[in-house]
């Protein structure tokens, strides 16, 4: 069996700690498809958050009370930035993250791509599945919101841990989208699938510059595997983050029926043949597409293991 998982960071690595436990039970083989949006250059590094939270989480090196970077950190280097004056100060590189992204920036600098970058570095954590990154091209989420003199666009991350998503806001754009082609192993991935996952992630800036990718959306719902969603959102809230404010800036409610919706059935131009929502959403429907509920708190390797067994008896 082949599972292929569309991700974002923090959350998706988390849930991909379960489709991994699920696998190595019924023998399956999995592709994470992760996204490259949030990814950006600083101090002349190229930083991959979204690639970065998987790798370490599902290589045993995250920080599991913060959720992103290393466990055991230490900031030297931050605060030696800090006494430069140098900018941006809003976002904190670790010592040892700060190693991962000096060897993917030499060896992008040489001339190789994301995709063998992340597998170079794959190398040493051993995530126990397969890392693609979504696109080897330059894709960058950027958030149109308001400034001095009319509208401004700042990178997603300034948007996010600068303001905490938390200013007046128009749009989102993936700048690079028209141009950008599927990472090597992507489309066959997705063409070879017997199911296709869409993790909790957060369906405006990880799960949709995915599919921004030119070829990549039609790859999923053309292809011949199933595709089942599971509801980043329980209750109304999502569980950790912000991702109602980005649901908010697309006018979308935050509730496991708004995020299906906007993914849609996939009988009816969308993408979802099942969507897994939490048993406080029971009774949640999305046209075309079918609904069941299990508990979708992943609290341990195993709960979350359970959900991918409930979203695969979806289809
Ligand atoms: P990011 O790229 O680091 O922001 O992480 P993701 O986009 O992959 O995941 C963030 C989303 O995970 C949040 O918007 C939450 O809604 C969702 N999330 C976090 N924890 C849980 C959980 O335990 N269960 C479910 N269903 N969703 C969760
Ligand atoms: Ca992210």
């Amino acid at each position: 069996m082949r599972i292929v998982v569309l991700t974002g960071g923090i959350g998706g690595a988390r849930f991909l700690l379960g489709v991994r436990a699920y696998a190595r039970e019924v023998g399956a083989e999995v592709t994470a498809v992760v996204n490259v949006g949030d990814d950006l250059l600083l101090h002349g590094l190229k930083v991959c958050p979204d690639l970065d939270s998987v790798m370490y989480t599902l290589g045993g090196g995250a920080d599991p009370e913060r959720g992103w970077g290393r466990v055991g950190e230490t900031w030297t280097v931050k605060s030696e930035l800090a006494a430069y004056g140098a900018e941006p100060a809003w976002f904190g590189l670790g010592d040892k993250d700060i190693a991962t992204h000096l060897v993917r920036t030499t060896m992008l600098n040489a001339g190789y791509p994301l995709s063998a970058v992340t597998a170079a570095l794959a190398t040493r954590w051993e995530p126990g599945l397969t890392l693609l990154p979504a696109t080897d091209d330059r894709l960058e989420t950027h958030v149109v919101v308001d400034g001095d003199q009319g509208q401004r666009a700042i990178h997603f991350q300034e948007w996010w841990v600068r303001y905490r998503a938390d200013i007046p806001t128009h749009r989102f754009v993936f700048v690079g989208a028209d141009t950008a082609k599927p990472a090597p192993g992507v489309l066959e991935a997705v063409g070879s699938a017997d199911v296709v996952l869409i993790a909790p992630s957060n369906p405006v800036v990880s799960i949709a510059p995915i599919l921004a990718v030119p070829g990549l959306r039609d790859a999923v719902t053309d292809g011949p595997a199933p595709v089942v969603g599971v509801s980043p959102i329980i209750g109304g809230a999502p569980v950790r983050g912000m991702a109602d404010r980005c649901l908010a800036v697309l006018g979308v409610e935050c509730s496991a029926a708004g995020v299906g919706g906007l993914y849609g059935g996939r009988s009816a131009g969308g993408l979802l043949d099942g969507w897994l929502v939490a048993p406080e959403d029971e009774g949640t429907l999305v046209p075309d597409a079918s609904v069941r509920s299990a508990p979708l708190r992943m609290i341990d390797e195993a709960a979350t293991a359970a959900m991918v067994r409930a979203a695969l008896e979806l289809v």
